[in-house]
């Protein structure tokens, strides 16, 4: 147990870590030109802010949160997503009083109490981004299409953009009534919490992952059927932008996120496991109460978040290389000597001063093993220092991968590696 994970987490061993910095460098430089910055959130908050935004009736409040009393009696979560966090710092910090839109993004570890299933972990890590203070749909187009360009860029290609509304709380209530009338005669299939959201929020029973109330739940009324005028306009206005920037979508009514806050656009952007099965990589959505519901003043906001557990799955399924950037250029061969060693580590650090990434020898090994470790490092270069080289100051530059030797000053050295 002691030399084991705790069930659902997974370590990035210092090998694999050159794939999240790969994601994370894409993540830095599409959100930046969109303006988007960052905004780092503690891991936990107070419990009652993910029962006000996510929502007391939805499967992740209900099934999933780590949620722990701490010394001081407080009740604490984990976080399950990264859109409350954000929402509170930016009413904690007055960041409504900024030039508005205001775009944050986060890159930030997630916890769900999940049964470990393929790409489902307990502690997994999200992107994601929130932009506050835009009403209009051309910034729920510019949200999806930056989801877009990154996982793009990623090299996932082939991937479907789903768009739905899911309304206002204006229109909300008739298809809470829709709903209601269909599941009234359903309700002995429904599970225990679903019969308990039928009462206060039945559209919850659509994402439930129990499979018999998933079945009922398919020929439900959809709420396309069901918004007003206004919800009507901004979903017409979202598929024209994205037509407008060339961007082909499907609207799809069943989507409606399990997170309560969601207000008009929801989006899923799905990609096709090898396998066959669907799979959501990017899900968001507007959200103009949230804001509101947490003790700010009104303002709207759109975001969302993506998996990088998914993405890297994703990419190693579909074969994509991820280049690692992070290479040794040079291995220092030394002699058994202190001085020797002390040569070795003050040329590597020559070396480290003018941007050349060098490693030197630190222990007793023979000149084969070391030679056979610059091996495993892949050096392009292996430079010799040994009792003759010390005393005439100049060292053995070997060339890795066509085997020429010179003979050179520490200055000559770093010069030639720099050609
Ligand atoms: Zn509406
Ligand atoms: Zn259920």
């Amino acid at each position: 147990m002691l030399t084991q994970a705790p069930k659902g987490t997974k370590d990035v061993i210092p090998s694999e870590s050159y794939k999240w910095h790969f994601i994370e460098d894409i993540v830095r430089e599409k959100t930046a030109l969109c303006g988007y910055k960052e905004v780092r959130t503690p891991v936990f908050e107070h419990t009652e802010l993910f029962l006000r935004s996510v929502g007391d009736t939805t499967d992740v409040v209900q099934k999933e949160m780590y949620t722990f009393q701490d010394k001081g009696d407080r009740s604490i979560t984990l976080k399950p997503e990264g859109t409350a966090g954000a929402v509170r710092a930016f009413i904690e910090h007055g960041l409504f009083n900024e030039a508005l839109p205001l775009k944050m993004y986060y890159l930030t570890p997630v916890f769900r109490y999940e049964r470990p299933q393929n790409g489902r972990l307990r502690e997994h890590h999200q992107f994601g981004v929130e932009a506050f203070g835009g009403s209009e749909p051309t910034l729920d187009a510019e949200i999806i299409m930056l989801g877009l360009d990154v996982l793009n860029s990623c090299g996932l290609k082939a991937l479907e953009l789903n768009i739905n509304s899911i309304g206002c709380p204006a229109c909300r209530k008739s298809y809470n009534d829709a709903l209601v009338a269909y599941f009234e005669d359903k309700k002995a299939d429904l599970c225990e919490l679903c019969l308990d959201r039928l009462g206060r929020n039945p559209m919850r029973i659509l994402d439930c992952k129990v499979p018999s109330c998933g079945e009922i739940g398919k020929n439900a009324p959809v709420i396309l059927d069901y918004i007003c005028d206004d919800c009507k306009a901004h979903f017409q206005g979202l598929q024209s932008a994205l037509t407008a920037a060339g961007n082909a979508f499907q609207i799809n009514p069943r989507i409606v996120r399990g997170l309560d806050y969601y207000t008009k656009t929801v989006f899923e952007i799905i990609a096709q496991q090898k396998d066959g099965q669907n799979i959501t990589v990017c899900g968001g959505g507007r959200y103009d109460k949230l804001v509101e519901q947490i003790g700010g003043k009104p303002t709207c906001g759109a975001g969302f978040g993506m998996g990088l557990e998914r993405i890297l799955m994703l990419l190693e399924e579909r074969g994509i290389d991820i280049p690692d950037k992070q290479q040794m250029e040079v291995f220092i061969v030394v002699g058994a000597s202190a001085a020797e060693h002390e040569a070795g580590l003050v040329l590597a650090t020559k070396m480290r001063a003018s941007g050349i990434a060098a490693e030197c020898e630190h222990n007793q090994r023979s000149f084969k093993a070391q030679f056979k470790y610059a091996d495993k490092l892949g050096v392009k270069y292996c430079v010799i220092i040994g009792e003759r080289e010390l005393s005439c100051g100049k060292y053995q530059l070997k060339n890795m991968q066509d085997g020429t030797q010179q003979e050179l000053s520490a200055d000559e050295i770093l010069q030639q590696i720099k050609e």
